[in-house]
């Protein structure tokens, strides 16, 4: 029994269709996949539908960018149902801001020659959360550039000449409405933090945990078999659930494998039951 607790569908800057993405997990014998796309529950009420006909559970979620001031710390929200709630709201607010971004991204471009406008962006996706890799491919169409690598590194990456800036979540603000909304705030990819040194990762798990962090990802796509044991470790010690998923985005990222990752996951099914009691345990 395996699970994939971090995947991206079209609803966000994944490859496959919500309903593709379900078709497969379940060729690939999972019992159960989060869908965990960028700042948005669109692609959820499609995937649940097609877990439904295909036997497999559905976990609703979303990844948010929090403030931090390393490479990047992102938070993985599980069993949030989509409709009215605290953390729903303000990912209406993400998805106000993402658009003031992607409009003032179109402006740096324009300025820089290089014209586009909002509607050939988000003619590139499907509904849903529009950033950067859209921008990358509506480039790509225009035939400024080669491919969505080259967009980002001449162009779109922080430091190059049309990024823009975003508006993150603090990891405490971030968390407390996860739990607000009955959901289960995982850590993501604990490597983007930038941290070197395990006494560093273990203050800030401190920091998380005290904040009301429930899980963190232990195992992950890129991450080898060797490596985890100690993350597990550090996990328990902060009383943490080690969770995991291969972050899945389809063709966009074509080394990672759903439900394996690059190197072999499989993150084992007593995970889910153990996040799913963390939940009951806060109803
Ligand atoms: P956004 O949420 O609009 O800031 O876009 C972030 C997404 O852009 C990430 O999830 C990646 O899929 C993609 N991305 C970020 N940096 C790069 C890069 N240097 N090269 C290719 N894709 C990138
Ligand atoms: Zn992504
Ligand atoms: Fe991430
Ligand atoms: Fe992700």
């Amino acid at each position: 029994m395996a699970v994939d607790l971090h995947t991206h569908s079209s609803a966000s800057d994944g490859s496959d269709t919500p309903e593709a993405l379900v078709a497969r997990a379940a060729e690939q014998g999972l019992t159960a996949l989060a869908l965990t796309d960028h700042d948005t529950l669109e692609g959820v009420p499609r995937a649940g539908a097609a877990a439904a006909e295909a036997g497999i559970e559905l976990i609703p979620g979303v990844e948010i960018s929090l403030e931090w001031p390393g490479r990047g710390m992102h938070l993985v929200v599980l069993f949030l149902q989509p409709g009215e709630g605290p953390l729903q709201g303000r990912l209406g607010d993400l998805q106000r801001s993402r658009r003031a971004r992607n409009r003032l991204i179109v402006e740096r471009l324009c300025e820089l020659g290089l014209p586009l406008s909002i509607e050939e962006v988000e003619a590139q996706a499907s509904g849903g959360s529009v950033g950067r890799p859209h921008v990358a491919a509506a480039m790509v169409e225009r035939g400024y550039v080669v491919d969505p690598v080259a967009a980002f590194d001449l162009y779109l990456a922080a430091g190059r000449p049309a990024y823009v800036d975003r508006f993150r979540l603090e990891p405490e603000e971030a968390i407390e409405l996860a739990l607000r909304s009955a959901a289960v705030p995982v850590l993501a990819h604990p490597h983007t933090l930038g941290i070197d040194t395990r006494a560093e990762m273990a203050g800030v798990l401190e920091r998380l945990a005290a904040a009301g962090l429930i899980g963190l990802e232990c195992h992950y796509g890129t991450y080898e078999r060797d490596g985890r044991s100690g993350m597990v470790a550090l996990a328990r010690r902060f009383g943490l659930v080690p969770s995991g998923g291969s972050d899945y985005h389809g063709r966009f990222k074509p080394d990672i494998r759903l439900g394996s990752g690059r190197v072999g996951l499989p993150v084992p099914g007593s995970v889910l039951e153990e996040l799913r009691a963390a939940v009951g345990a806060r109803l």
